[in-house]
């Protein structure tokens, strides 16, 4: 059987860079320059999940426009990820 793979886009615009490339420029790509709230990932990650048709299926989340791995692990991105995919 065919699997559907998706992937959550969730923009952190710049969390834990120090840089703005021009390339991942969130505020000039998506207009945004806030880094979600935990209701808001949770909200997003909830709102794809329940547009997708497939069961069979392989779903992951996307962090874009931030440096994933330098969000402290007591962050709220994470805790809110973690409710939202229990
Ligand atoms: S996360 Fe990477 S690509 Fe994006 S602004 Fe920072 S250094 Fe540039």
């Amino acid at each position: 059987m065919k699997c559907k793979h998706y992937t959550i886009p969730v923009f952190i615009p710049e969390l834990a860079c120090p840089f703005q490339c021009v390339f991942c420029n969130q505020e000039k790509i998506t207009g945004r320059h806030l880094i979600p709230t935990d209701a808001e990932i949770v909200k997003t990650v909830e709102s794809h999940l329940a547009s997708f048709k497939e069961k069979n299926r392989r779903v992951e989340i996307g962090f874009f426009g931030g440096s994933f791995t330098g969000i402290p692990p007591a962050a709220g991105a994470f805790s809110a990820i973690g409710a939202a995919v229990s």
